[in-house]
């Protein structure tokens, strides 16, 4: 279809992209035909690949029964069962989950929750939240008000809340010293994180926010041992609340079901959406420690939000055979084998490569990060959109990549996400190194390097 003929506003106001007409295992059909692995999973969306038969009949299942229920009314089955599923197993994990639409409902119910905490308990003055640089926690005005990637948060500026202030990310390869050692770097962070906290006046301060391992914004970019650690250490010497991101990273991604479980710690408030419903359906849920709940209930009563379609009946039925189907096919080693795989491709693939100056990540969660110069791991420029390029010829390669970065601080640049379904055969993870390597040679090429 023709630029301007389609009445859908898509991103780009200029493009139509191709119609998507099927879906079969790790691959999406195009009208014309063509097969796309889909090595991104969207945007690390569909663990469970597309069309699953457990899933679909799951979904017609409940819609035959029932559709919709509004929650001020009712409670639903799907939705019982699925916040039994998500909560109270995993050592210092939470107990209650507050289901609604989607990643940046999740991050704004959060942030929201943790204000309204501190109001019952008698501390209103806690009023400010810290994030950090290189983060993504959604488009909405809140969660983007939370977020630090410079480039999505440009034009709305003057509409975000100043209750947000951003420290340095943990992104070893562009924030660690030369000569730093990992433990130096950590407590660096830690040291910084705290003066904010002093900065701000520890008392002030509800929360910090964080993804475990960072999604969009950054590529993949895991925390260095002990970081998050050291992060729990402050919020609990501060009386405040660590509320984390995993929207992208979390329900299986890296290889346990939270990603955090991999950091020794526990949050308080956690965002999860994405591989919660696998994309099946919009679904997304914040998850509150019992102490929390137990304050606000002791309190007024009521969480003071909400949304139409929270803890939609259908979306709650796709969510928890998704996680059933993980559960039962036992796909978190699974994501563990092929992560150990993908990585080894990777590093066989680009360990040499002169543009890639970087290859990170946990699990199906992987990422390159591309370097003009890998000596000085110089961005290229931005205006070249390196990224995008590579998109678009892997998507012609029959491929799906999700590329990412080259709009924050100007400190890193270009890297591609890699986040296949959970599903996927060792032979489709050969494939997807295979296809994107030259997808990248061939962008370089065509940008003269
Ligand atoms: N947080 C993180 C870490 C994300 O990656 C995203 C989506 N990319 C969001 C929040 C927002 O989720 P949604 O797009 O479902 O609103």
């Amino acid at each position: 279809m023709g630029a301007g003929k389609s009445r859908v506003l898509h991103r780009s106001l200029r493009e139509t992209p191709p119609r998507a007409v099927g879906g079969d295992g790790v691959w999406l059909i195009a009208e014309d035909g063509r097969r796309i692995l889909d090595a991104s999973g969207g945007a690390a969306l569909s663990c469970l690949g597309h069309q699953h038969p457990r899933v679909l009949e799951a979904m017609s299942r409940q819609a035959s029964k029932l559709a919709y229920a509004h929650t001020s009314f009712f409670t639903s089955e799907p939705a019982e069962a699925l916040a039994e599923k998500l909560v109270g197993h995993e050592p210092g994990g939470l107990a209650y989950a507050y289901l609604v639409s989607g990643g940046s409902e999740a991050v704004e119910a959060g942030i929201k929750l943790a204000r309204q905490y501190f109001i019952e308990i008698g501390q209103p003055q806690r009023q400010r939240f810290i994030a950090r640089r290189q983060s993504y926690h959604g488009n909405t005005l809140g969660a983007l008000a939370a977020g630090g990637n410079a480039w999505r948060r440009e034009p709305y500026a003057p509409l975000l809340s100043a209750a947000f202030s951003h420290v340095t990310p943990a992104f070893a390869y562009h924030e660690m010293r030369a000569g730093e050692s990992e433990a130096d770097f950590v407590a660096r962070l830690a040291a910084q994180l705290e003066a904010e906290f002093q900065r701000l006046g520890p008392d002030n301060v509800a929360a910090f926010i964080a993804e475990p391992v960072v999604g969009a914004t950054a590529g993949c970019v895991p925390a260095p041992e002990g970081y998050f650690r050291a992060v729990r250490d402050i919020c609990d010497r501060h009386g405040a609340l660590l509320i984390l991101d995993e929207v992208m990273c979390g329900m299986g991604r890296t290889g346990t079901r939270h990603a955090w479980e991999q950091e020794g710690i526990a949050p308080d408030i956690q965002a999860i959406a994405k591989g919660l419903g696998g994309g099946y359906q919009p679904i997304g849920a914040m998850l509150a420690g019992a102490s929390i709940v137990d304050s606000i209930r002791d309190g007024s009563g009521a969480f003071q939000h909400g949304h139409t379609y929270m803890a939609h009946p259908i979306a709650c039925a796709a969510a928890l055979e998704v996680q059933r189907v993980i559960d039962d096919e036992q796909l978190l080693d699974r994501v563990k084998d092929l992560g150990r795989q993908l990585e080894r491709r990777l590093t066989e693939r680009f360990g040499n490569h002169r543009h890639v100056g970087d290859i990170r990540g946990r699990g199906l969660f992987q990422a390159i990060e591309l370097v003009a110069d890998r000596a000085t791991r110089v961005p290229f420029d931005p205006s070249l959109k390196l990224n995008q390029r590579i998109k678009a010829i892997a998507f012609e390669g029959g491929l799906g990549c999700y590329p990412a970065g080259g709009c924050v601080d100007g400190r890193s640049g270009d890297h591609v996400l890699l986040a296949p379904p959970y599903i996927a055969t060792s032979d489709d993870i050969d494939m997807i190194v295979d296809r994107l390597g030259r997808a990248v040679d061939a962008a370089l090429q065509s940008v003269g390097h």
